[in-house]
């Protein structure tokens, strides 16, 4: 890429101390679309296209048409062809369709398809994350720890789609961006607030990264990568008790994950068992003993979350109940317990202070406790002939992972850095929590 990079680090020691004037912009290229089909830009204050060092003006809210073309991208309006159309706004932004974008769109033909990329400063990028990566109604102190990490994170990734001719596609790959509809007036302030502002370790950017929630301990890079860094290790996570994934359950079945494992090449017999080795000082699953009808294989707990899908498996902190593999004769459950009450104790187990092994006994018997209510709604709806003992058919062959948290769990849990704000942390406080041994830094671009 032809951007020349000088990168001067400034620590700071607590006290934020910048007074660096004259600092640049770096700027990001993002692709926006990849289409076959025509794209319409527009904007209220009107555009300049510029083509084969020609310039043309397009006057307020008129709208432009370019769509690919066997090799070249077509300029509607005025017939013109040309492999790069390069379309600012003569105000603040630029309409693609129906969505705002701050800085330039660049048009190009890539393979039959209209590729447009946004190319604007790095703060103009992080503004653009925030309702797709946080959320604005968070405390101040965590979206000032987020907006710095993003900044960090972007800085390190710079030109991580560079052999396609741009930085960053704006998918969770790199990081989600929407443009100015995912904006908002106050997270904008922040970004200008922290302006600069990025984690560093030993004077250099830090390779930070981030995600939503741990469930209460971060992992390391070494159990999630394979990588070693020295400041992206297990760190505890208190303060994730209410938040939207504590807890969840996912039944997987036995021939979905032999079809997931099979597919990546992981294994190539039928599953028959599997086995969780999990990290002592977090609690996490560090690895996944797969049992087939052929092999045994062991693969990181990462890697076994990504064959099966980082939707489908929301974290790595889990823990596995197994259903039994077949039909088993049981006796017949009663119609209701024998002392008519309910079969868990709701209020002892809502004032209990939790654990992972607490949250398994409790799905466990809520789970017994839905099979009984069934079983007795079946039972009760039978005719008086039903005999004395029948097969109970177990829940199919499946695989139950109970868990918490949601995203791969390295670097900066963002629901903890909610949490610790909300206990009166600043954004410093956050990042040298979750980022042990990093100091703050400010990026100059010259
Ligand atoms: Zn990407």
């Amino acid at each position: 890429m032809r951007r020349t990079l000088f990168l001067f680090i400034f620590l700071v020691l607590g006290v934020v101390f910048w007074g660096v004037a004259g600092a640049k912009d770096v700027e990001v290229r993002v692709l926006l679309l990849r289409t076959r089909d025509e794209v319409c830009l527009s904007s209220p204050s009107g555009l300049e296209v510029r083509v084969k060092q020609r310039v043309f003006v397009a006057s307020p809210g008129r709208v432009l048409h370019f769509s690919p073309r066997e090799g070249v991208i077509l300029w509607q309006e005025k017939n013109l062809a040309g492999t790069t159309f390069v379309v600012l706004p003569r105000g603040e932004c630029i309409f693609l369709g129906n969505r705002p974008y701050r800085g330039r769109l660049e048009l190009r033909e890539r393979g039959g398809q209209l590729e447009v990329i946004n190319v604007l400063p790095l703060e103009e990028y992080l503004k653009g994350t925030v309702k797709l990566e946080a959320s604005p109604s968070w405390p101040e102190e965590a979206l000032k720890a987020y907006l710095v990490v993003a900044r960090t994170y972007a800085l390190r990734n710079l030109g991580r789609h560079r052999e396609e001719g741009f930085d960053f596609c704006a998918t969770v790959h790199c990081m989600r961006y929407g443009g100015v509809f995912a904006e908002d007036p106050r997270t904008n302030a922040l970004v200008e607030k922290t302006k600069g502002i990025i984690v560093t370790y030993q004077g250099k950017p830090a390779s930070v990264v981030f995600h939503s929630e741990s469930g209460g301990y971060t992992d390391s890079a070494k159990n999630v990568w394979g990588k070693d860094v020295p400041y992206l290790v297990e760190v505890p996570s208190p303060w994730e008790k209410d938040t939207p994934h504590a807890f969840w359950q996912v039944v997987v079945s036995r021939e979905e994950i032999t079809e997931a494992l099979r597919r990546r090449g992981y294994i190539q017999g039928e599953v028959l068992d599997l086995e969780c080795r999990k990290s002592e000082k977090s609690g996490r699953v560090a690895s996944v003993l797969v049992r087939t009808d052929r092999e045994e294989v062991e693969l990181s707990a990462n890697r076994f979350r990504e064959a099966l899908g980082v939707d489908r498996l929301p974290s790595t902190f889990f823990d596995l109940l197994r259903e039994p593999a077949a039909a088993q004769p049981q006796e017949e459950v009663p119609l209701q317990d024998p002392e008519g009450e309910r079969f868990i104790d709701y209020k002892a187990w809502m004032e209990k202070d939790w654990n992972l092994d607490d949250i398994i006994t409790f799905l466990k018997l809520r789970e017994e406790e839905r099979r009984r209510k069934r079983e007795a709604q079946r039972v009760s709806s039978l005719p008086d002939t039903r005999p004395e003992k029948r097969l109970v058919r177990q829940a199919s062959d499946a695989f139950t992972f109970v868990g918490r948290g949601w995203g791969h769990g390295v670097g900066l849990s963002q629901w903890g850095a909610v949490g610790m704000a909300k206990e009166g942390a600043s954004f410093l406080e956050i990042l040298h929590h979750y980022f042990p041994g990093c100091e703050l830094g400010r990026v100059v671009v010259r």
